[in-house]
């Protein structure tokens, strides 16, 4: 079983809704268990600010499957779930990245592991140091020594 945090992002058709059902298709994964879940988190898009603040979430899960079936999978629910891919950096109805897998540095033509922008994110590090305080981040270092070298944060929780 490897130990795997998964972002969730979402900024359209009732994100919050679009969280809570991605985070459901995640539990029914095979091989997969979910372990825990952050709360939901309020932000300001990347890229192009034109568009819905987003919600952001981090999930654990432990798995059996392999770094790349675990992509294939979520893509696979992003698809179903209906996303449609727009503008780079762009709106989008779900969006799911493999965070971290274990302590497994990864860099292929389609999966970078631990996520490339992971150290710049608040919207993913806080949530990920919430379910797992001094997590470590492989080749980067500690969660919460990366959140305090973040210029600013936008991040809100949602009640
Ligand atoms: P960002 O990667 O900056 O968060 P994005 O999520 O908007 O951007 P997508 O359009 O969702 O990017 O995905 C583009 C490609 O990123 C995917 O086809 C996938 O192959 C690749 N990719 C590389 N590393 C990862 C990862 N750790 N998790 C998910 N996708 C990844
Ligand atoms: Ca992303
Ligand atoms: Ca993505």
């Amino acid at each position: 079983m490897a130990s795997v945090y998964l972002g969730l992002g979402s900024n359209l058709e009732n994100p919050f809704f679009q969280l809570q059902s991605a985070v459901a298709q995640i539990e029914a994964l095979p091989d997969t268990t979910l372990v825990g879940c952050s709360q939901f988190y309020g932000s300001k898009p990347l890229g192009p600010n034109d568009q819905p603040d987003f919600i952001n979430a981090v999930c654990h899960v432990e798995t059996q499957l392999s770094p790349q079936a675990l992509l294939s999978a979520l893509q696979k629910i992003e698809i179903e779930q209906g996303r449609i891919k727009k503008r780079h950096w762009g709106e989008r109805l779900i969006d799911l990245d493999i965070l971290l897998y274990a302590d497994e540095i990864i860099r292929t033509a389609d999966l970078t592991i631990p996520h490339a922008e992971i150290a710049l994110r608040d919207f993913v590090l806080i949530p990920l140091a919430e379910i797992s305080p001094g997590q470590t981040i492989p080749g980067l270092g500690c969660v919460e020594t990366l959140i305090s070298n973040l210029e600013t944060s936008y991040l809100k929780p949602l009640d």
